[in-house]
């Protein structure tokens, strides 16, 4: 049964003009981009997003950075987004990610790590409501 994430293409990719380099490997890995726009948050709208990693030491740095510039966040579906989509964005820290994953090929460090992908069901209809209407969703 087909299953829908939340993404974001993250300030440090967009940057780097990564976005349409991004999309494509989404695209190629089996995904329908179901809605996408471009956008600016502040840093409150960041918190807020993040708000289950606010007692966490990198937390100021992560919201300052994902309010830094502009982002594409999307939702994403296919068979077993959730899953398919972590493994192919790879370890949070580049460093450590497998070859052919976005962040192995993107990323530069643990915290401007070019993509974020929901990790659960519950996280990914949060975060999908977060960012877009159910008008925008059809
Ligand atoms: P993810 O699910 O792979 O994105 O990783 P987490 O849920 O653990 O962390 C959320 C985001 O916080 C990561 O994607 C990074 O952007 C950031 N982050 C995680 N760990 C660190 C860290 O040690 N330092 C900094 N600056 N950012 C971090």
């Amino acid at each position: 049964m087909s299953q829908r994430t939340f993404s974001i293409i993250k300030p440090d990719a967009v940057r780097k003009g990564h976005t349409a380099a991004i999309l494509a490997k989404i695209q190629e890995a089996g995904f329908k981009v179901v809605a996408i726009k471009r956008m600016s948050i502040s840093k409150a709208q960041a918190e807020g997003f993040y708000y289950v990693h606010a007692e966490r030491p990198f937390f100021p740095e992560l919201t300052e950075f994902m309010s830094s510039g502009p982002i594409f966040p999307m939702v994403l579906e296919k068979e077993n987004a959730i899953a398919d989509l972590r493994k192919l964005m790879g370890a949070t820290n580049p460093a450590q990610a497998e070859e052919g994953t976005i962040r192995k090929e993107f990323a530069a460090s643990i915290g401007e790590n070019a993509i974020h992908g929901s990790d659960a069901e519950e996280t990914a209809a949060f975060e999908i409501g977060y960012f877009f209407a159910g008008i925008e969703l059809k």
